[in-house]
């Protein structure tokens, strides 16, 4: 049975004080791993020492929302693997669409990053998802295939087990539209079959499959309750203990599979 997991994303939001009481607000009400869920937060680079010591000893892991995939060394701006490591991060999101689309990052870059974390021992969350024009050109699924086989080049099967996909469909990302449970669970269950095919059915049915895109305490437990949604990526919600703590709560309830 997969293990429901639900990450918040801050993306470039809060300041040190504000993340600080966030994250002890989360350590507060999340004090003790949960049964059936996993829950990490993502806070900018800059809180990540803070916000991990905030949440040391609670249920609640500590993430970081990009990194860059050479050893450390002169790559100004960068922050590397082995200082994530450092400072307590159990989870990297790479290859989020707002990174694919301000950043300029592509599949090959984002494969690079993922192959460098998985060889360092950092689970990855991979982010992929299409865009309004690309859904309405009945583009979605040839699209997930190539972010996947692209973001996932060189990666044995053996190391899927450090590795969560993102469903984030770009349309509803930070718009408070969000996809229908059918929109949700047709997509993921496209990934699953392309995870079946690419690697092994053992893959496939044990790769945990998130969606992301508006996620809220409203319509939380009526995603989560889909067979092939395992959890969430929150960014929105995740900014207030009482928006994020509703949606962990309908992933401990969701009924698995
Ligand atoms: C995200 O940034 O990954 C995200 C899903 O944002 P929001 O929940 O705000 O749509």
């Amino acid at each position: 049975m997969r293990k429901m997991f639900v990450a918040g994303n801050w993306k470039m939001n809060t300041l040190a004080q504000s993340a600080v009481e966030l994250a002890s607000g989360l350590a507060q009400v999340v004090p003790a791993r949960l049964a059936n869920v996993d829950v990490a937060v993502c806070p900018p680079f800059p809180f990540l020492s803070a916000v991990g010591a905030a949440v040391a000893g609670s249920g609640v892991d500590l993430g970081a929302q990009n990194v860059w995939f050479e050893k450390p060394g002169a790559y100004t701006g960068e922050v590397a693997i082995e200082m994530l490591a450092d400072v307590g991060c159990r989870w990297v999101i790479l290859g989020h669409s707002e990174r694919r689309a301000i950043l300029g990052e592509t599949d090959a870059l984002i494969s690079k990053k993922v192959n460098a974390c998985l060889a360092k021992g950092l689970p990855v969350i991979l982010c992929v998802g299409e865009t309004l024009a690309e859904r309405q050109a009945n583009q979605t699924e040839a699209v997930l295939n190539t972010q996947m086989a692209g973001s996932l080049a060189g990666v044995e099967a053996s190391a899927m087990a450090h590795v969560v996909i993102a469903y984030e469909p770009v349309w509803a990302i930070g718009t408070g539209v969000t996809a229908t449970t059918e929109q949700a669970q047709s997509a993921h269950l496209h990934l699953r079959k392309w995870l079946e095919s690419r690697y092994n059915p053992a893959v496939a049915a044990a790769t945990r499959i998130l969606y992301g895109g508006s996620v809220k305490a409203q319509n939380a437990a009526s995603l989560l309750e889909q067979p092939d949604v395992d959890g969430a990526l929150v960014g929105g919600a995740s900014l207030k203990v009482d928006d994020f703590l509703p949606i962990i709560r309908a992933a401990e309830t969701a009924r698995k599979s």
